[in-house]
């Protein structure tokens, strides 16, 4: 067995091989026909009819393909050495036949078998894939763009070629397989032991596509996409590429135009790299990490099925892409590679979580990642924005789950406030610029900013001139609870507990439009919250004048210790069992209404018309509040018959 063999015999036109598979197949050797999986003939019938222009794309997908087989079959040759036998000189061979058409991809790495390629070329076993079928769904025609953003993997051979075989023997194995397809509908797989070890890829070129059979176009095109691959690519004997592992070579050596290429081929996403960040460490132990933040959420970034990103490598070989452990969950949309010397190459999967060395690695790796977050922060806020809109809500999941970093987290989250609706502001920025005397860093939960800013319970803070975060991140009712101070200030929800405004000046003349209502006399108005009280019974918690509500009547407020609401509401969502905390009904001293209620109270004492009054005054702070309103038939009637008494009276 010698090296991956390109020795492609010139392929007959398309007539001539058409069908002839079962007729020269012998007896033992017979076509077996199978359909692709209905997605994948979706995708097939895209590629072929594709008007994306730069086609060139499939070369690099087949490339990866062939790079990602052998580096799957070092990795099984580290137990087996047998596997690598006779042919340990992993490469990619590219082999061009102009008169023919044809262009052959062959490499020596794992091979596939008979179900290997039934599973593999037949279905669509990839994300990435998948999300751009979803993309492409409900769009009018195919934008043919998004085919080179997505880069779909082998059936992107069909946008170039009208027949496409691939004769591949995995590693270790008796039989080889010959599978064929014109791409559409259905693909073919036969016997066929010449195959040797690895897979060899021929792509029978269509008329107009002549040209990927040409020596210095298949150049230029492994020149701009494959030069960060690992292995030698040889074309007529020649190695096109560099042939070293990107990672390995000096960060100056390395081009932006090649950090993206590897940045695609490591993250399988569009776009480019949003922070780029290049480690050697030395010392007690050794690793290089090239790890890239993307400019664009990966599609499974809530997903709880989904992987780690950041492939792990040992003296440059493949070990996994999915190494737990090595990357902490609240980085989970890092993407790259990290290469150490001083793990053992023999370690297996199930040990790697729990090594100390690969510990040691990832928190230096994550040690810089966040120092690196932290120079882009100051340096260039604006280009910050973008990264903390895209990962903002996952990267907050540390400040309760590594304790270790939760401040230096806390350094680099940014927020939209009532006073800083549009630009996003750090703790920092609000702590220098809180009221004199305010001890607290308040904040306000919700589901969407839109709706805080009308929340009643801010009301007091506007007028005020006092500053209040928006925190409509549901991963901000995990965090918030646990969060240790910000320099020194702790937070604060302004729904819970007594609001104590009080002591800080209205910045605005609020109190003009408040001596316009006739105050009623404090005794009036403690007979009245007494009233309510009485009425509502066990359906709040308490009932007390509010010092954080200027225009509107009334408001909710969890007391003190209790569940915050929107968490609450948050946990119903979710289906989890909620305690279902009793609330506060707070009452707006200076409002026309509740000044009408007091007085009247004062001087009739309680009657039917107030009860109902008191029941409407709750029923419009749970809307305010955006709850449901437990009895909506009583609500309904309890109003009714208060605007019939106002229009009749
Ligand atoms: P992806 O590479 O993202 O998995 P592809 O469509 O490019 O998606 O390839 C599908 C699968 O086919 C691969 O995951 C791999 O299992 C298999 N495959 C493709 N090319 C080769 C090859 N040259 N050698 C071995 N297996 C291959
Ligand atoms: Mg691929």
């Amino acid at each position: 067995m010698g090296d991956a063999p390109v020795d492609e015999k010139p392929a007959g036109d398309e007539k001539s091989a058409g069908g002839s598979t079962a007729e020269s197949a012998t007896e033992s050797n017979k076509a077996e026909t199978h359909e692709f999986q209905a997605e994948v003939s979706k995708l097939l019938d895209l590629m072929i009819n594709s008007l994306y222009k730069e086609k060139d794309i499939f070369l690099r997908e087949l490339i990866a393909n062939a790079s990602d087989a052998c580096d799957k079959l070092r990795y099984a040759a580290i137990t087996e050495p047998d596997l690598m036998a006779g042919d340990s000189d992993l490469k990619v061979s590219l082999a061009l036949d102009k008169e023919a058409r044809t262009l052959t991809i062959a490499d020596n790495g794992i091979g596939m078998n008979h179900d290997d390629l039934v599973q593999n070329l037949g279905t669509i076993a990839r994300s990435g894939t998948e999300a751009f079928l979803k993309q492409i769904k409900g769009e009018e025609g195919d934008d043919p763009s998004l085919i080179g953003q997505f880069g779909v993997g082998f059936y992107s051979s069909f946008m170039v070629a009208t027949r496409v075989e691939v004769f591949t023997r995995r590693a270790g194995e008796d039989t080889g397989w010959r599978w064929e397809s014109k791409g559409r509908g259905k693909f073919s797989i036969t016997q066929d032991d010449s195959a040797t070890r690895g897979a060899r890829i021929v792509l029978h070129l269509r008329k107009s596509e002549a040209e990927f059979a040409e020596e210095a176009r298949i150049r230029h095109i492994v020149g701009t996409y494959s030069d960060h691959i690992a292995l030698p690519i040889e074309l007529a004997g020649e190695t096109l590429n560099e042939g070293s592992a990107l990672w390995t070579r000096s960060a100056s050596d390395i081009s932006e135009e090649q950090h993206k290429e590897f940045y695609h081929h490591v993250s399988h996403l569009p776009g480019e790299p949003w922070l780029t960040v290049h480690m050697r460490a030395e010392g007690r132990i050794e690793y290089t990490g090239l790890v890239y933040v993307p400019d664009m959420r990966p599609f499974d970034l809530f997903d709880p099925a989904r992987k780690h990103s950041v492939r792990l490598y040992v003296k440059r070989v493949f070990i996994s892409d999915d190494c737990e452990g090595l990357m902490p969950g609240y980085l989970r949309f890092m993407r790259g590679i990290v290469d150490s010397n001083d793990l053992p190459l023999n370690i297996s999967r199930e040990t790697l979580q729990h090594n100390p060395i690969l510990a040691k690695i990832s928190s230096g790796l994550v040690k810089r990642i966040l120092s690196e977050l932290e120079k882009k922060a100051k340096n260039d806020s604006e280009g910050y924005d973008l990264f903390w809109r895209n990962f903002g809500a996952v990267l907050k999941e540390g400040i309760y789950e590594a304790s270790d970093q939760g401040e230096k987290l806390m350094k680099l989250a940014r927020f939209h406030s009532l006073n800083s609706e549009d630009k996003w502001i750090s703790l920092a920025d609000y702590v220098a610029n809180m009221a004199e005397g305010q001890e607290a860093i308040y904040y306000l939960s919700g589901d969407a900013q839109s709706g805080l800013e009308k929340s009643p319970q801010l009301e007091g803070f506007k007028s005020r001139g006092i500053d209040v975060l928006f925190m409509t991140d549901p991963v901000d009712q995990f965090w918030l609870p646990t969060a240790a101070d910000f320099d020194d200030k702790p937070f604060r929800s302004i729904t819970q507990g007594s609001a104590d405004l009080d002591k800080f000046e209205a910045a605005k003349a609020d109190d003009d439009s408040a001596a316009e209502a006739e105050k009623a006399s404090d005794s009036d108005m403690d007979k009245l919250i007494a009233m309510v009280k009485l009425t509502l019974g066990e359906e709040v918690k308490d009932v007390r004048v509010s010092s954080r509500l200027t225009e509107s009547p009334v408001c909710l407020v969890a007391d003190e210790g209790d569940v915050d609401m929107h968490f609450e509401r948050l946990l119903r969502q979710h289906q989890q069992p909620v305690m279902g905390h009793k609330r506060v009904l707070e009452i707006n001293p200076g409002h026309s209404l509740t000044t009408a209620l007091a007085t009247l109270v004062g001087k009739e004492g309680a009657s039917e018309a107030l009860e109902d009054a008191s029941h409407l005054l709750l029923d419009q702070a749970r809307i305010l509040e955006g709850e449901s309103l437990p009895d909506p038939a009583s609500f309904s009637r309890r109003l009714a018959s208060l605007l019939t008494k106002t229009l009749t009276a």
